[in-house]
Formats: structure tokens, sequence, C-alpha cells
């Protein structure tokens, strides 16, 4: 990647690459290139759309939905290239020219869901779709494409339009108002300490970042600020009691009076949903949202959550009795909501001591990948990794593989760029340069980007054990973009639904403790010897612990996103604060011990972030992934034939078939919340 503004040579992103598989050129790509190539990109597709609406041609699929998965190819190319810098190697000037494209952008795709005459020829393909021949495939692409549409508003009249634009107007200030109101509400909520002996418990170095924090507001003393989930990291730590209840009640009280009172907000949005719901012809916003998932429906949200309720409630009361055991040691008569993480803390040391710092000796990164996520892959589904150092990435810590498959043909290429560094947003992901497609012959080309902190000159790389789980992960869904056979670029891989999308990752965290992958790659850095027995069996019972508490909190939140958004606009919300008391109970999932993970004024996924009515889907793609994977050990865990009926049945069909028929496909049955239940400790194995 290179830094100099626009040379002389033309644009590369301008033409097909010559490179194998269409990995972009990136030596000779810079940032200006990249903004000419969006740009040119939303022109080029912008005429291509011009040409489908100005046909005089009655509207076929060929000439429609086909030509529209056609379009925009050079677009795409831009797009994907700029965006995985934009979170891999941004700068001032890339996040300059993003303020500038991501409005053009917004507007282009607004566009191309509501042009009418676009849609007035989508929707004849649409209704023609079971009689014009099409196979399986088409005929779900011409649905999806309508429903992209109708979901947009394009089946609106002009009156119709103008009343939902008002709504998404109202509902973007809105959730800005409240991801603002959050921010200033959970700064001042921080709570303050002036004594460091109340900060016993707490290590050196977060006493003094304690102070560090009370230094940069211009404060004596220590400042402890709060996270965003409900549980503060340090309550599991702190010994004086008086102070965790200080820090619990901060946190659960945020944004909810005063001049960031978040509430009228919250119920405001709710309100403003059900309106737009109710405009494009559904019942409730969690209906809407549900039209476009694979859960389909509410009822089948409420089936599998409220199976969960009963099982997760049983078990967080016995931690709870658990708890009190202890507490009452320390001469806590009662248990508070305050005391719960730092007695649960003290069991697992006691029952369940793994020293975590010191397994890191155990899992060097390429060892890791090469004997473990590699091997894994290999044994399951065929396909081979050989190096490409002759293929360069965007910077020079990303690493190419060519990818093979069982036959020894080409599949795509794999990007491993795996350490943290100035300019790449954190976390871990998987996202493609290109995406598989028969109709364009195109293979795909896949990235996994980690965080992990750089080693020394000369010193090997090494993972904790929940980077070793990341890297299974973010892997998982390389696999999901690496196995793709589909025709049209819409299905390519992980374009599946939100609650659909993390199952194939998650399965894929299966192998990292599965005996014989972990006794190859966990080998002791300098010894080489394996990991001890011992420890692996510490690892699970430490895993089981604290699950009855965990999911009861998930289902909490997830109950109180649904009770917000099957309101409709006749609802009377009244105090927003009795709104989610009432919810919770009449969810029974109300427990003072145990409130929800995120309480309705602090809850910005859903109503600052992209989760309305959707954050059950964590746990909806876990249910799946527990069962596939009961399912892979009933049938002898790590074999080609399990991972060929995996990739043949689920992995490479991506979004062209439903999600569930895909899973059934597998399983042979509908997805079953026992194996969840059960690997959460939840049930009896
Ligand atoms: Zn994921």
């Amino acid at each position: 990647m290179s830094a100099d503004p626009a040379p002389a040579v033309s644009n590369p992103l301008l033409s097909e690459s010559p490179l194998p598989y269409g990995l972009p050129p990136f030596a000779d790509i810079t940032l200006e290139h990249c903004r000419e190539a969006v740009l040119a990109g939303m022109a080029e597709q912008r005429a291509e759309l011009d040409a489908i609406t100005g046909s005089a041609e009655p509207p076929t699929f060929a000439n429609t939905v086909e030509a529209l998965e056609r379009s925009g190819a050079l677009l795409r190319r831009a797009e994907a290239v700029f965006g995985n810098l934009s979170s891999s190697l941004s700068s001032p000037r890339l996040r300059e020219i993003e303020r500038e494209l991501a409005p053009l952008e917004a507007a282009h795709s607004d566009a191309l869901r509501l042009d009418p005459a676009l849609f007035a020829r989508v929707d004849v393909v649409h209704e023609a779709r079971h009689d014009s021949g099409l196979d399986p495939e088409a005929v779900r692409l011409v649905e999806r494409h309508h429903l992209d549409r109708v979901l947009a508003g394009a089946r609106l009249d002009d009156e119709g339009r103008a009343r939902l634009s008002d709504r998404n107007r109202e509902l973007s200030e809105l959730s800005t108002q409240f991801g603002q109101n959050l921010q200033l509400a959970t700064e001042a909520a921080a709570v303050r300490v002036a004594d460091a002996a109340e900060l016993d418990g707490l290590s050196e170095e977060e006493v003094a970042a304690a102070a560090g924090a009370a230094a940069d507001r211009g404060l004596d003393g220590y400042v402890l600020p709060l996270l965003l989930p409900t549980g503060q990291p340090v309550l599991a730590k702190l010994r004086d009691r008086e102070l965790r209840r200080r820090v619990f009640e901060a946190s659960v009280t945020r944004a909810s009076s005063g001049e960031h009172d978040n509430g009228p907000v919250a119920a405001r949005i709710a309100r403003v949903r059900a309106e737009r719901a109710r405009l494009l012809g559904f019942a409730t916003h969690a209906d809407l949202v549900l039209a476009d998932q694979t859960a389909s429906s509410t009822d089948a949200v409420d089936a599998m959550l409220s199976s969960m309720v009963g099982p997760s409630t049983a078990n967080a009361l016995a931690e709870g009795e658990v708890l009190a055991e202890v507490a009452v040691r320390d001469g806590v008569t009662e248990l508070a909501a305050w005391d719960w993480a730092f007695y649960s803390e003290r069991v697992r040391a006691e029952r369940y001591s793994v020293d975590t710092a010191a397994l890191r000796s155990w899992f060097e990164l390429d060892r890791v990948l090469v004997d473990g996520v590699f091997r894994a892959a290999e044994m399951l589904y065929g396909f081979r990794f050989a190096p490409r150092p002759d293929l360069a990435g965007y910077h020079p810590d990303v690493r190419v593989w060519e990818v093979s498959g069982p036959d020894g043909e080409a599949v795509g290429l794999y990007l491993g760029d795996f350490t943290a560094r100035e300019g790449k947003r954190g976390g871990a992901w998987m996202s493609s340069f290109v995406t598989q497609s028969r109709l364009l012959g195109t293979r795909p080309v896949v990235v996994n980007n980690l965080n992990v902190a750089r080693a020394p000159e000369g010193r090997p790389t090494l993972l904790t054990l929940s980077e070793v789980d990341t890297l299974f992960h973010e892997f998982g869904h390389a696999l999901h973009g690496l196995s793709s056979a589909v025709t049209y670029p819409r299905f390519a891989g992980t374009a599946v639904p939100r609650d659909f999308v993390e199952f194939p990752s998650q399965v894929n965290e299966m192998w990292a403790l599965w005996p014989e992958v972990l006794s190859t790659y966990a080998r002791h850095v300098e010894t080489g010897e394996p990991l001890p027995a011992a420890v692996v069996e510490a690892l699970d019972g430490a895993r089981l612990w604290g699950e009855g508490f965990a999911t009861l909190e998930y289902l909490a939140a997830t109950l109180l996103d649904q009770a917000w958004h099957r309101i409709t606009p006749e609802t009377e919300v009244g105090d927003p604060a009795e709104f989610e008391r009432r919810a919770l109970e009449q969810a029974g999932v109300a427990n003072d011990l145990v409130p929800p993970r995120y309480r309705t004024t602090y809850f910005q996924h859903v109503f600052a972030g992209g989760y309305a009515a959707g954050y059950y889907s964590y746990i909806w793609s876990e249910v799946l992934d527990a069962d596939t994977v009961e399912w892979f050990r009933e049938n002898g865990g790590l074999r080609r034939e399990n991972g060929d009926v995996f990739r043949e049945r689920l992995l490479s069909r991506g979004g062209s078939v439903d999600p569930l028929e895909a899973f059934r496909a597998v399983r042979g049955r509908d997805a079953d919340p026992g194996p969840l239940l059960r690997r959460r400790g939840l049930a009896p194995a």
C-alpha cells in the first residue's frame, strides 16, 4: 500500500486485477485510487441501472434481477479494498475520504433499493417467479431482492414515503441522542474513591490506572470508570463491600434520571419503530426484523427463549447458594447483586484453579495456525494451505496462503493479519476482498484480522487461550467464505442472516480443545512438551462455572429487547422503568440478584446499534452450534465424512437456501436447545 498521492500511473482499481484470484495489486494502489474508483464505481452502477430500467423489453429474470447481480463490479472491487483498509490500516487521510464517501454511498444504496422504475420491474419478475422456469437459487434471489426493497419502503406511495423518511430521520436523531446521553452519563457515573485502601483487591496496575483516570479528569484520588454492561469487571476483585455497592448502583442507574435520562428516549425510539413497522405492513418492529432473519417469526424466538428460562434460573439459584455459603465466611449473611461476581471469582479460584497467564507458553501463533487451525480444516474438508510469499498483502504483517481442495483443485486465497498496530480497529473479524460467484466466475479471497500483541524482535508470538478460541472462531467465518459454491454474488459465503452468520464460526471453535488437535498444536514453546492433561481438565470445569448467571442475565436483556419491540403505536408505555420491570416479570426473568446484562437506559446494542429485536441472535446461533457439535460427536468427530457433509450441505450453500433447511439437511431434524443447555451445564449431560 503506497502512501503517496495519486502517481502518474493509471488507477489499477479501474480494471480487473491481473493477480491470481483477483487479489488486489496492493503495492500499486493509493488511497486516491480508492476514492476515484468508488466514485467511478457508483457512476458506473448508476448507468447500469438506467440501462435496466430504460430497457424496452418486458422485465425478465435475466434482464432485471440477474442484471442487477452483474452490476456494480467496479464499485464492489473498490469498496472491498477501501473497506478493508479502513478497518485494518486507517489513517487521517483515509478517514477524511471515508467522511466524504459515506453519505454518497448511503444515498447510492438507497437509490438502488428505492428506485420506483426498478422496483416495478423487480415486482413483475417476483410475481412470475414460480412460472418462469427458474431454479430454486434464482427464485430465492428474486425474493431477496424484492424483500430488500419492500423493507426499505419501495411499495409506498409518495405520502407514505414522506412519512417513512420522517420516521427514519427522527430515529437517526434519537439514536444519536441515546448514544451521546449514554456516553456522558457513563462518564459522569464513574466512581470516585478517595483512599487507596478502599481499592484493596485490585492489582498495582489497576490502582495506577484508577489514579490515571482521576488525573485525566483533573481530580485527586482515584476514579473507576464504568464499562457498558451491568457487570463491572472490578466487582470481581474489590474486597470493600461498600465500594462494590457504589460501583454496582452507579452502573445500573446510569442515564436513568437528570439531563442525560435515556428512559424517555428509549420509549420514543420504540414507539417510532412501531409506527414505521405499521407503515411497512408489519404488526410490530420485531415482526419486521424477523421477516429477514432465520428465525422467521416471533413465535419461533419465544419458543427458543422460553425453553431456556427455567433451566437457567434454576442454575443461577444453585450458583447463588454456593456463593452464599462462601460469603458467610466473610460475615455476609445476605448476598446482594454487588457480591455476586466477587464470590463467583473466589469459587472459581478455589475449585478450578487455572493459571491462564502461564498457558501462553503452549500457544505459539504459527504452531496454533498451522498445526491446529489449518490441520483441523485439512482433516475435515481436505483443504490444504500453501504459503504464497510471492503475493503481497496491504501491509508487511499480512501473509497470504493459497487454498486447494481435496483433489488439488484451486479454492481461493486466505490472508492472515494477526498482530495489533496503529490504524487497525480493535477486536477480531473476517472479511473478503473477492467473494465467490459462478455467475461472475470469481473465487474467494478472504482475510482474518486479530489484534495479538506484537512479540519483541526475534521472539515467537504467543496467544492467550481466548485468542486461540478467537483464531478458530474467525477461521470458521473464513471457511464459510472459502467453501462457498453459489451462483449469485448476493449469496456468497457469509452473506446469510445475522442470526445465522455466527453459527459456522462457533462450530469451528469446537476443534480448539479437541484432543487430537490440541495435542498437536499446544506444545511448550521452549520444551515442546504437550499441555498437561490436568490443565485441560481444569479448563473444562472452569468453563462451566457461572453459566447459570451468564445465561440468565443474557436472557433477561434479550427478553427486554423483545418487549420493547413488540409494542404497537397504540401501546401506552407509561414510565419506562415500570415498563421494564413488568416486561421482566412477565417473561419470568425478574431477579434482584441477576439483573439484565443491559438495562433499558444503557442498552446501546438495541437503541443505538444494529441489534433492535435481534439481541436474541447470539444465543439462537449458539443453539444451532451446540446441536451441530453434538452431531459431529455422534458421528466420530474429526472425520472427512463429517466435514464433507457439513461443507456440501451447509457451508457451501451460503445464503442461497433457507438456512434452517441447510441445518436440517445436516442434522436430519430441527434444532434442539438441549445440547446448548447441557454444554452450559444447565441440564444433566
Ligand atoms: Zn464471529
